[in-house]
């Protein structure tokens, strides 16, 4: 897909719009902390928002309509451009952290989810010479941070 100069906080803005209906259903809010003045980055933006709209619905489902808060977060730090995306939800076993990118590795019911997810995601951040780690506290909430090279 097209590559673009992507106005990394418009494109979380307008990600955040998309989730809204889902979020409210979910009685999730969520949050924005952005930072003012990012750089744009060359990137395609319909991947970058799959990958964010993959996140916050796995948020989402996780939170299992328990409500809650989800904070996307969007700084710049050495040439890179990091975006976090944090719930409070339940958090994720230490058995499981291991396996999440892993293609088809889903905890959902059958015809919940096909755990392609994660490991689309991973692909996608990995084609921009990016990072896509995760950091996960059960019972505390889970936090995914992509970092993205500036050209
Ligand atoms: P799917 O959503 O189809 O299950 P994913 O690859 O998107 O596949 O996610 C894989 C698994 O990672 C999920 O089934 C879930 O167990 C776990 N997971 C992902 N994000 C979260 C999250 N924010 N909180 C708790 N568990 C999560
Ligand atoms: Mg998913």
């Amino acid at each position: 897909s097209t590559v673009h100069d992507v106005h990394i906080n418009e494109m979380i803005e307008d990600v955040v719009g998309l989730s809204a209906q889902s979020a409210s259903y979910s009685k999730v809010v969520i949050d924005t902390k952005i930072q003012k003045d990012m750089p744009s980055v060359r990137m395609s933006q319909t991947e970058m928002q799959q990958v964010l709209l993959n996140l916050i619905n796995n948020a989402l489902d996780a939170m299992n309509k328990k409500g809650g808060t989800i904070d996307i977060s969007s700084w710049s730090e050495n040439k890179h451009v990091i975006i976090e995306v944090s719930d409070d939800g339940p958090g994720i076993p230490g058995a499981n952290l291991a396996r999440i990118f892993d293609p088809f590795f889903t905890t959902k019911p059958v015809g919940k989810g096909t755990g392609l997810g994660l490991s689309i995601c991973y692909g996608i951040i990995k084609r921009m010479n990016g990072e896509i780690d995760v950091n996960s506290v059960v019972d505390k909430g889970t936090t995914f941070r992509i970092r993205i090279p500036l050209s």
